[in-house]
């Protein structure tokens, strides 16, 4: 290692700043680029402090100077300088600030380095550990500064990272601090003007002060955008700047839905631009993998993906917030549980909230789109957190026996609710095909009752857990005990009916033939198109969930339900028949079989539809061969079953 000459003065560290280069030296670091982000925004604060000083003293060195940040690379060399005409340091300045630890997020990580806790480069490329990630990619670093107050020297700070820096006098005419970094060999990709300015716009973007680079050429050109949008004044910002924004914040190709601007000063300091994405899906180019939004603390980027500013049933929601409330230096840790947070997490919720509102009631047709895309989340948010329930269940958007095409809310569901009805009914299934020819609606049809079709798996899980809305509860139409208005039905009974006797040979036999895949046979008041259909008993509670633990838990059988028989169906009168005239005949056991698998099809209960198709073949034929077919029954039968 080479002393230091001249008159070059060696100081050791203190004992913390040793551990943490020590570290900082033998990690893996998987984002060390971070170390460009800390160098950058010493040097705005660095800017901002000066700022200030000049609009209070009159003394400064250089007070034309431009408030700016340089940016160069000197390849052949492998050096790269960040220069800024900021506030400067002093010979003991330096000492202090580069010989401690100054940044309380560095102690906070050797905290948790001393505790013993996982993935050093984690939190290193959470927080970033101030200056001293330099040493990331340097295997020296040099600072020249020459502090604002004219009667202060210049002084050079030099270290290469282990446990002493040298200080001397420097030659430095110009207000402001210039770091130099001579990078290790494995850091030669940081050598790269191209690629320092990808890491400004990913990091310091939004820095208010103009960050300058120089090209192979030495032309400078300013490389971030300056301009907060979040921070102007809502008014100011045209919806074209919105989009502009959003497409780099994502990647994303097609405008944003909705945003929303906040400025509040009261309960928290909050400024921040909020996107409702067109879409679920925004392709593979999407820059962020993980969904959050980006933090910062007065234009400095403090988290790229915070998952702790809104509740996870908007995680759909992009865009970033600042705080000038939140220090600089918090780490994850301390944001998570802060009381700040909280508040930040209700006012971002609330904003979002009313802006869905706001887009349901002023722009419904853009509000059925959002809700195609994302209405899921919302019925997610129903389930799993009750608090946020009455700030829901209001966008709830649902498909139903009488809204045709259309969506309806629950308060409009309600406002068509005849007279006499004091629940709001819904029936659950796989898709609508399956759930608009459910048997249950055949009382609710012939009386002209409005029923909620539910056929997202998620649905089931927000039954499961909202059990009442709008003042009325929720009431699955799959009841078996199901106490329905008094009302005259609207179609007359139909003439043929099961004779009692001959229904209860005709359950036996269903009965017989299904064993225990059900738990009874009975006959059923209410159907009046269908056959049958599968109930559940009065105190299975957990029957809305059935749908989704079928796809999510492998093997899993749903629990046992009712058979209810329509003994006024055409098809049950002449199966009676059956039963009683030719009981032997295989038509009667395939036919019972395969009302039971219709039955379960239409409830999305069915675990394998293709195990049918050899009986329905089976069937078919024998109902071509009565039609009169030139073939006899018997051999088509042993045809189709093969
Ligand atoms: P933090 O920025 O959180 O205070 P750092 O480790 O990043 O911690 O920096 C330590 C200190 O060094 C800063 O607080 C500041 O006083 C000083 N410093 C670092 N870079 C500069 C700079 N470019 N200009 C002036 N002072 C600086
Ligand atoms: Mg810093």
């Amino acid at each position: 290692m080479p002393e230091p000459s001249g008159g070059a003065e060696t100081l050791e560290y203190r004992t913390e700043v040793k551990q943490l280069l020590d570290i900082l030296a033998h990690s893996l670091y998987t984002d060390r680029e971070i170390f460009l982000r800390e160098l950058i925004s010493n040097a705005s604060d660095a800017l901002n402090r000066v700022q200030f000083e000049m609009l209070t003293t009159q003394d400064v060195v250089d007070p034309e100077r431009e408030l700016a940040i340089h940016l160069s690379v000197d390849a052949e060399a492998q050096t790269i300088t960040i220069a800024d005409s900021g506030i400067g340091m002093n010979r003991e300045e330096l000492a202090e600030n580069l010989g401690t630890i100054a940044h309380s997020g560095a102690r906070t990580f050797l905290q948790n380095v001393g505790a013993g806790e996982n993935a050093l480069e984690e939190i290193i490329g959470q927080f970033g550990v101030g200056f001293y990630s330099a040493f990331m990619a340097a295997s020296e670093v040099t600072v020249t500064s020459r502090s604002y107050r004219p009667g202060d020297q210049a002084w050079t700070w030099r270290s290469q990272g282990d446990s002493r820096y040298t200080l001397e006098p420097a030659d430095k005419a110009d207000r402001g601090t210039t770091v130099t970094i001579k990078l290790k060999e494995d850091a030669a990709e940081f050598a790269n003007a191209w690629r320092l300015e990808q890491i400004v716009k990913k990091h310091s973007d939004y820095v208010s002060f103009p960050i300058y680079l120089a090209g192979e050429d030495g032309e400078e050109k300013v490389i971030n955008r300056r301009t907060a949008l979040w921070r102007q004044s809502p008014g100011s910002v045209s919806d074209e700047e919105y989009a502009e924004f959003y497409r780099q914040l994502t990647y994303d190709t097609a405008d944003p839905l909705a945003h929303m601007h906040m400025v509040t000063d009261a309960p928290v300091n909050l400024r921040a631009v909020l996107f409702i994405p067109a879409k679920r899906e925004r392709g593979a180019l999407h820059l962020r993998p993980e969904h959050g939004l980006r933090l910062y603390s007065r234009k400095i980027l403090i988290q790229e993906a915070n998952k702790d500013l809104l509740p996870d049933y908007y995680r759909f929601v992009d865009g970033v917030v600042d705080s000038e409330d939140l220090p600089l230096n918090v780490s994850r840790e301390t944001v998570q549980s802060s009381p700040l947070l909280r508040q930040m997490r209700r006012a971002l919720a609330g904003r979002v909230n009313r802006e869905l509102k706001t887009l349901a009631d002023e722009k419904p047709e853009l509000y059925v789109q959002f809700w195609s895309e994302f209405g899921v989340f919302l019925k997610e948010g129903v389930a799993v957190d009750p608090g946020s329930r009455e700030a829901l269940v209001p966008l709830l958007r649902f498909r139903s026996t009488h809204s045709g095409d259309e969506l309806t809310s629950l308060a409009d569901y309600v406002s068509r609710m005849r007279p006499d009805q004091d629940v709001i009914y819904y029936v659950l299934g796989e898709d609508y095909a399956s759930v608009a020819r459910s048997p249950h609606l055949d009382y609710f049809r012939a009386h002209d009752i409005e029923v909620l079709y539910l056929a997202d798996p998620v649905d089931g899980y927000m039954t499961a857990m909202l059990h009442e809305a709008e003042g009325k509860r929720l009431q699955n139409v799959d009841d078996a005990g199901l106490k329905l208005p008094e009302t005259p039905p609207a179609e007359e009974e139909s003439a043929a009916q099961v004779e009692s006797e001959a229904f209860d040979a005709l359950a036996e036999r269903f009965k017989a033939t299904l064993g225990d895949r059900v738990l009874g046979v009975q006959a059923s008041k209410q159907l009046v198109t269908s056959p049958c259909r599968l109930v559940s008993p009065e105190d299975d509670f957990d029957r809305d969930l059935e749908r989704l633990r079928r796809l999510m838990e492998e093997g899993y059988e749903a629990p046992k339900k009712l058979l209810e028989l329509n003994p006024r169906h055409p098809m049950l009168v002449d199966l009676a028949q059956m039963v009683e005239a030719s009981p032997d005949d295989p038509l009667i056991d395939a036919a019972i079989e395969q009302l039971f698998d219709n039955a379960l099809l239409l409830e999305g209960l069915h675990a394998n539809p293709v195990d049918m198709v050899e009986r329905i073949q089976m069937l078919m034929a024998a109902a071509v061969a009565a039609k009169g077919g030139a073939h006899d029954a018997g051999s088509q039968e042993e045809e189709g079953a093969v």
